[in-house]
């Protein structure tokens, strides 16, 4: 039997392992089956084992892998173009997760200081936020529970609390060595914290006005996950830089840092580069990715099912004593309780349902973009049991 003996502890994880999955659903070594309203994590969008996925991945591994970026990749020029399409922004470089793609974004953002002469280019960033798990991305997330023991973490960045432009204003005020902000649209791992509907906007202006790049952390926001292709479209803005990962691939480790043409014309051959980044394996799946968000209209669903399941749970839940919020974004939706309710990580597991919590009150959902009307009445289902039974228990 397999155990965990020779895994180095990063994560306290449930003793269940899948075996296979279909769709939305999972099955566990035991054949029992679970409802993933989790999606690996906001990774896998078009489900599991999607067709055009696997025949993409397979057709591709049996022609070639890879050949590193000292040769032009097809896919890569494909997908790249796919990408600028759908956002309007003009070069991308590719990674292999979100924390590379953010590094990206932090050395352009850098690069794009120093050529303005700033000495000491730093980067506003913000409370609560998660940016990933490298020593620059740690510096940037804004958990002290991510960086704690990690020091000394890296200078250049300042911080600000989320949804506060006149704090942004503040540090523009006595910070000249600003030259980026950096920010998520819709906060993910801090539990699904939504911005008022203008603050992009605003921030989006400030930048304009002082010539910052503005930098959005949309690896988990993008990819159709709040019912546009990307979470700023909501705004009719356009950023400077935007990452991408987690959904991209769909569970093929990609990621990538795209920018305007003038963002992007800081960074020349031997700024910055990655062996594996791009290759034509992930490429192939970012590929399919697209093609199928593109044929089955992914996005517009999302849009649909999200506002869907939102009005379900509001009904079920808004007005439970105990419940703070519930709240979303197409298909990324928080439900905020009152109290603590981290069991109910393994309880929904127990019932079989995937679900996430975040800052141990928030119960966080992503489930893939494919969802169906029933699966949703499913999630809809199980989630008002499990947060009605907790809070009468803990009133008991
Ligand atoms: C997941 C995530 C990251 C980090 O991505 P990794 O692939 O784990 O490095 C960065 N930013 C946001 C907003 C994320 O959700």
């Amino acid at each position: 039997m397999a155990n965990n003996e020779h895994i180095m502890s990063t994560y306290a994880s449930a003793s269940v392992t899948f075996e296979s999955g279909k769709g939305a659903v999972l099955t566990d070594t035991n054949g029992k089956e679970y409802l993933d309203a989790l999606s690996g994590i906001a990774v896998c969008g078009l489900g599991h084992a999607h067709p055009a996925v696997a025949k993409a991945i397979s057709e591709q591994a049996n022609k070639l892998l890879h050949t590193s970026n000292l040769y032009q990749i097809k896919n890569q020029q494909l997908l790249a173009d796919k990408l600028c399409e759908h956002s309007g922004l003009d070069r991308v470089f590719f990674s292999n997760s979100g924390a590379e793609a953010n590094e990206a974004a932090i050395k352009l953002a850098r690069l794009y200081g120093h050529k303005k002469n700033i000495d000491v280019p730093t980067i506003i960033v913000m409370e609560n936020s998660f940016h990933g798990r490298t020593m620059a991305t740690l510096t940037a997330t804004g958990s002290r529970k991510v960086q704690a023991g990690f020091e000394p973490l890296v200078q250049g960045f300042v911080r600000a609390p989320y949804n506060d432009i006149e704090a942004v204003k503040n540090i523009a005020k006595n910070n000249s060595n600003i030259v980026a902000v950096m920010v998520e649209p819709v906060q993910g791992e801090s539990g699904v914290r939504i911005p008022d509907a203008d603050y992009l906007n605003k921030l989006r202006e400030l930048c304009d006005q002082k010539d910052w790049l503005l930098i959005l952390d949309e690896i988990q926001t993008g990819m159709g996950r709040t019912g546009e292709w990307f979470a700023f479209q909501h705004n009719k803005i356009k950023p400077d830089v935007m990452t991408l990962a987690k959904a991209l691939g769909n569970g093929v480790p990609i990621g990538a840092c795209l920018a305007t043409e003038k963002a992007a014309s800081v960074m020349k051959p031997g700024n910055h580069g990655s062996t594996f980044g791009g290759n034509p394996l992930a490429c192939a799946a970012g590929l399919a990715v697209i093609n199928t968000m593109e044929s089955e209209q992914l996005v517009n669903k999302a849009r649909d099912m999200g506002a869907y399941l939102l009005n379900a749970l509001q009904k079920e839940l808004s007005h439970v004593e105990g419940v703070r919020d519930v709240r979303g974004l197409g298909l990324m939706l928080g439900i905020e309780l009152k109290q603590p309710c981290t069991e109910l990580f393994s309880q929904a597991l127990e019932q079989g349902l995937l679900i996430a919590i975040q800052s141990e009150t928030i119960i966080r959902l992503l489930p893939p973009l494919i969802l169906s009307k029933e699966q949703a009445d499913t999630i809809v289902q199980k989630i008002t049991l499990l947060v009605t039974n907790l809070l009468q228990q803990k009133a008991a």
